[in-house]
């Protein structure tokens, strides 16, 4: 920051914080009692400071979601313009803004994907997809993989697989596979494409085994992120396509994570050649300035409400602030390059300095990822692959945190997802504070 707080009234500010934070605000994903969240204050581009000054470099993107960077200045000029001008209208309106985002999205989507629900997350975007799929097939089951997140509401929380993370309230015809993880594959894989062929052979016999007939969807998310980062191997979504196609059943990839430039593309799925029948996005699509997601819809599952109505609806779907955001996130990313340069980053630089990172730390069991999203995988004994302790990682954060970089840690995993504009020498600082911290845990 070029003026703010001096540094007295900044510690005032930041005790102000965590004392309402502490009095008045009930946490997601956390036991209330012993919290002290750190103070966000401010950002700019990779970066995020508090009241007093203290700066870090944003490796977690607060919630793998400001693709963009903090507070681009045209995205932040297209809300505060839009707002101006109507600040909220009601979904059933044809609002000018609305139908620019669409079409924005659109356009990057695989041709035959032409219209959006929006909606106002990424969980409300599976819930809707899953609902147009079992409309448009009549069928009820969904099948999705055990290391999934799809959201934290109905039925989004049932197709997210891992029962550790959320709790079970209302399974209703959904079905788990184990997609593709080589490092941890469960049977006999040695390659990407034998653990491809293997979870392709699982998820076939599973279909099988449920009935086609009453699948309704398979839903995955293109790149699996909360899960630890699985890119998929070669062919992998291109035969679940083709058993999709087979049976009848609408194939959904979640791109909420993935989608708008963290892998290097516009839909993590352009690397993969595949078109689904829906994508799910929200997160990077406006950064989060605003909360956004939607739904993609091909052309048949469209079609299927030509004559009857859609049963599902937001107040606040397609609202114009989110709908400006989305606009200017999208030509800002377009005009500054900034997919390509997110594509460079994990190629040169992000990718190379990760992986040397693993051969010097024996407590790195494996590299992954691809554009600006990577996760380390950290193990107590690279032989038995026994993953790193609870502790050990709760350590992890904090010394990293000491070094002046926020980090996003999950189970036994650094995930690596700096914004897509992040500069060189800002991966290099990063890489840096990594090493140190990776020496301490080799170390103990
Ligand atoms: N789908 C995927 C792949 C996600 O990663 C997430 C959130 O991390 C969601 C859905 C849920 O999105 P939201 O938290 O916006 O509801």
């Amino acid at each position: 920051p070029t003026t703010g707080p001096t540094a007295v009234e900044g510690a005032g500010l930041d005790a102000r914080a965590r004392e309402l934070d502490r009095a008045h605000v009930f946490h997601s994903w956390s036991a209330q009692g012993a919290l002290s969240p750190m103070v966000v204050a401010g950002g700019l581009g990779s970066r995020v400071w508090d009241h007093e000054g203290r700066s870090w470099l944003d490796f977690s993107c607060q919630l793998v979601n400001v693709n963009i960077g903090h507070q681009h200045p045209k995205v932040v000029a297209a809300i505060q313009e839009q707002a101006a001008t109507l600040a909220t209208v009601a979904p059933s309106t044809a609002a000018l803004v609305r139908g620019e985002a669409a079409r924005r999205i659109t356009e990057r989507a695989p041709a035959g994907l032409d219209k959006v629900f929006f909606t106002n997350g990424g969980a409300d975007a599976v819930e809707n997809a899953i609902r147009m799929a079992r409309l448009h097939t009549g069928r009820d089951k969904v099948v999705s993989t055990y290391r999934s997140y799809h959201g934290n509401t109905g039925a989004a929380v049932v197709a997210t697989g891992d029962w550790r993370r959320v709790p079970n309230e209302f399974a209703r015809g959904h079905v788990h596979v184990f997609g593709p993880y080589l490092y941890r594959s469960e049977f006999w894989a040695t390659t990407p494409e034998e653990e491809g062929e293997r979870a392709l052979q699982h998820l076939r016999r599973v279909v099988e085994s449920e009935g086609p007939s009453g699948i309704a969807a398979v839903l995955l998310e293109t790149v699996p992120g909360t899960a630890g980062v699985l890119v998929p191997p070669p062919g992998y979504l291109a035969g679940v396509r083709a058993l999709c196609d087979r049976h009848g059943i609408v194939m959904i990839l979640d791109e909420v994570m993935a989608g708008f430039g963290r892998t290097g593309e516009w839909f993590a799925l352009d690397a993969h050649d595949v078109v689904p029948d829906l994508i799910t996005f929200a997160k990077g699509v406006n950064s989060g300035y605003v909360p956004v997601g939607g739904v993609v819809i091909g052309e048949e599952v469209a079609a299927s409400f030509d004559e009857r109505v859609f049963p599902g609806g937001l107040t606040y779907s397609g609202h114009p602030l989110a709908a400006a955001s989305i606009v200017a996130a999208l030509d800002a990313m377009a005009e500054e390059g900034i997919v390509d340069h997110a594509r460079r980053i994990g190629t040169d630089v992000l990718g190379p300095g990760l992986a040397a990172l693993a051969e010097r730390h024996r407590v790195v069991g494996e590299v992954r990822g691809v554009g600006v999203f990577w996760a380390l995988e950290l193990v107590a004994d690279r032989a038995t692959r026994e993953p790193l302790p609870a502790a050990s990682m709760a350590r992890a954060k904090s010394e990293l945190l000491a070094r002046g970089l926020l980090p996003l840690t999950a189970d036994n995993r650094i995930h690596v997802v700096p914004p897509c504009v992040v500069t060189d020498d800002e991966v290099a600082e990063a890489l840096e504070a990594y090493d140190a911290v990776l020496t301490l845990l080799d170390e103990e």
